[in-house]
């Protein structure tokens, strides 16, 4: 199959549209990660989504909306949901709530809840509202590669596996979104995301945030879902783990690997004549470039050694990430 990349103006969001509404399935930009769409209520389309992606069936989709009156013809929606929809959406967090009988069991990997978002994105939006039914999709990348924030890292993976790709540049926040479960009490976090969960907690009070390290997603079987090339470890402290690095990058080094390094901008000149990859100047931006930046260091490198973050707001998040990519390997 040919896969062809479209700039995302009004005509080629409209022929994707009408694609996606005769069981076609497309990729598109969100404010999170490019997303791999297909129509929610169609079983068929649905399943090339699976086989594109190389996705386990255990593994369910996220629903997205342009319209918050979408959200309960696929979901019953407490108050308390009610409230983060009306303050939060649209936004970078999911919501998972009771399913409703119209959502197809294989979005949902056969569990009764479903997870809902509404992007904040122009162009999602325009897809969704063209379409004019909610679309499901998960991240677009190939199962078990990091998740894509531009039109080219899609095309990197599922070049020949799905025909069009909507371009709308890159993903403003570069990691998924948070997403919290509401069919418990209290409500749980499942996954760190782009999303501030203080801004979740001002809303509905607090919610269990046992497990936003390790992310509780509902694929528990295969939580280790996107393993860079290049074998990443990362630094459990920020403060002073400089020599640790450079002892860590040195060893491996006299090994006959090929180390990288990313840090903060500031801390660039502490690691000497090494190679380092500048991630930026605040941990949202180290945030934001992080998958782009791993698939662009596995190219040259066999060996990322990340430099942590303080935990706390987005860096929680990366820091899940980085559990994530690196299975653990903490020096
Ligand atoms: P992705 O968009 O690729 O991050 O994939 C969607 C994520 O949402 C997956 O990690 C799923 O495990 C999670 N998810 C989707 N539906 C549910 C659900 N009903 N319960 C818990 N997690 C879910
Ligand atoms: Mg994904």
């Amino acid at each position: 199959m040919k896969t062809e990349i479209l700039q995302a103006n009004e005509e080629n969001i409209v022929k994707c549209a009408e694609f996606i509404k005769n069981g076609g399935i497309v990729a598109f930009p969100t404010e999170t990660v490019y997303g791999l769409g297909a129509c929610a209520f169609d079983e068929k389309a649905t399943e090339k989504i699976f086989v594109a992606k190389g996705r386990p069936a255990t593994n369910p989709l996220i629903i997205h909306v342009s319209e918050k009156s979408q959200i309960d013809t696929v979901a019953e929606v407490s108050e308390q949901a009610r409230r983060l929809i009306d303050a939060l959406m649209p936004g970078a967090f999911t919501l998972v709530l009771p399913k409703k009988s119209i959502v197809p069991s294989i979005v949902t990997a056969g569990f009764d809840t479903v997870a809902v978002r509404m992007p904040d994105h122009e162009v999602a939006l325009a897809l969704i509202n063209a379409v004019g039914k909610p679309i499901c999709a998960p991240s677009a990348n190939s199962s078990a590669r990091p998740s894509p924030t531009t039109a080219m890292h899609v095309y990197e993976d599922l070049c020949g596996n799905i025909p069009y790709i909507l371009d709308g540049g890159k993903c403003p926040f570069g990691v998924e979104s948070t997403i919290i479960d509401m069919t418990r009490t209290p409500p749980k976090v499942l996954r760190a995301g782009s999303v501030d969960i203080s801004r979740v907690e001002d809303i509905i009070g607090e919610i269990d945030k046992s497990s936003m390290i390790i992310d509780q997603l509902a694929d528990s079987k295969t939580p280790m879902n996107f393993m860079p090339r290049a074998e990443l470890t990362f630094s459990a402290y920020y403060e002073g783990m400089d020599r640790t690095i450079c002892e860590y990058y040195d060893s491996l080094s006299k090994q006959g690997r090929k180390p990288i390094i990313f840090c903060l901008s500031k801390n660039a000149s502490l690691y000497g004549d090494r190679r380092v990859m500048e991630m930026g100047k605040t941990v949202k931006e180290y945030a934001s470039r992080l998958f782009e930046t791993v698939r662009e260091a596995e190219r040259t490198y066999d060996s990322i050694i990340a430099e942590g973050v303080p935990f706390g707001g987005i860096g929680t998040t990366l820091l899940a990430r980085l559990m994530k990519m690196s299975n653990g390997n903490v020096i």
